[in-house]
């Protein structure tokens, strides 16, 4: 058997013209676009890379994209005056905080600060909290939003499907196994101190990988038809000194095994920003349907 693939790519534009129109929607309502605030301190590479990236999509989609890049060693003090700002401005509908901050810099406290309904990233604890008492007004943590869409792509009802999720952090794994609950989906979590993660995995009608370890999960740990959602992203290097993106899968013996399968790069990966604009437009309306009450 060979897997079908699930195309990232092309379900994120699709998402992306949703959210065009969603934006053109609100705009003759309401006479303003929705506003997303990304804030990067310092110069991770990869982050500079990702935060261009969000506000090149916002703006893309039609909404008002702004990057605020604060140096490495802007104080704590400032960066928190800076959401708390954000969160005041009647123009900004979603606050993103890249991570990692520099060491040094609280970044729970930076992020907690974040006004919830602004957190577009889903990450704050009322967030996560709605999520976890199933409540449909939760902004959800993007990746896992895109991996359900993307399984939404199979077609198939995940109610009563066994569903494994590996690893347990509180932007990847936790939130998606929450939104597989709410699927009715039953459950499992692994993480690192998991006994017979094969033996796991097998049991697995739906099996999402989010570790980082690339090609981790082998062929003969997938059953057989399963989908398979591979949010591990890992740089190898290459022997030319080039690198290239893995995930946690190793791709061609899965795909010969699944039934669905995303690929690394081209899978979740760009069903993330996707989200991230979804979650913008959703909060914007949100906060103007708030306002008219
Ligand atoms: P974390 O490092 O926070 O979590 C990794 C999880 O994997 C932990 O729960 C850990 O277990 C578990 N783990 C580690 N080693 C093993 C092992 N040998 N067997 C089983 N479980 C293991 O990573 P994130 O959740 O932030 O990200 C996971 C991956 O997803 C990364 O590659 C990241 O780059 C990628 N990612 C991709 C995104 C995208 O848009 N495509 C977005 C976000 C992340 P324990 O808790 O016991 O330590």
């Amino acid at each position: 058997m060979t897997a079908r693939i699930l195309d990232g790519k092309a379900l994120a534009e699709t998402v992306r013209a949703e959210v065009r129109e969603g934006v053109d929607a609100f705009r003759s309502a309401h006479g303003r676009v929705p506003g997303l605030d990304v804030v990067l301190v310092g110069e991770d590479p990869g982050s500079v890379v990702y935060t261009r990236n969000k506000e090149k999509a916002s703006l893309e989609v039609g909404m008002r994209g702004r990057l605020h890049r604060l140096p490495a060693n802007t104080p704590e003090a400032d960066i928190v005056a800076l959401v708390r700002s954000l969160n005041a401005d009647p123009t900004v509908d979603g606050i993103l905080v890249q991570l990692p901050l520099p060491s040094g810099v609280d970044a729970v406290r930076v992020l907690d600060l974040i006004d919830a309904s602004k957190d577009v990233d889903g990450f704050h604890p009322v967030n996560v909290g709605l999520l976890a008492l199933g409540r449909s007004n939760a902004i959800v943590s993007c990746t896992p939003a895109g991996c359900m869409r993307l399984i939404g792509l199979t077609g198939a009802k995940l109610e009563g499907l066994n569903a494994v999720v590996v690893g347990r952090s509180n932007i990847v794994g936790k939130p998606m196994a929450q939104l597989l609950i709410a699927a009715n989906a039953t459950v499992t979590v692994a993480h690192s101190k998991t006994r017979d993660l094969p033996g796991v995995c097998r049991q697995a009608d739906v099996l999402v990988a989010a570790v980082g370890r690339p090609h981790m999960i082998r062929g003969e740990w997938i059953k057989p038809g399963a989908t398979v959602i591979d949010v591990g992203t890992s740089r190898l290097a290459l022997p030319d000194g080039k690198t290239k993106l893995a995930g946690d899968v190793a791709f061609d013996e899965a795909k010969e095994v699944a039934g669905f399968i995303t690929p690394v790069p081209g899978g979740v990966g760009p069903m993330t920003i996707a989200m991230l604009l979804a979650n913008t437009l959703e909060a914007a309306k949100r906060r103007e349907a708030g306002r008219a009450r």
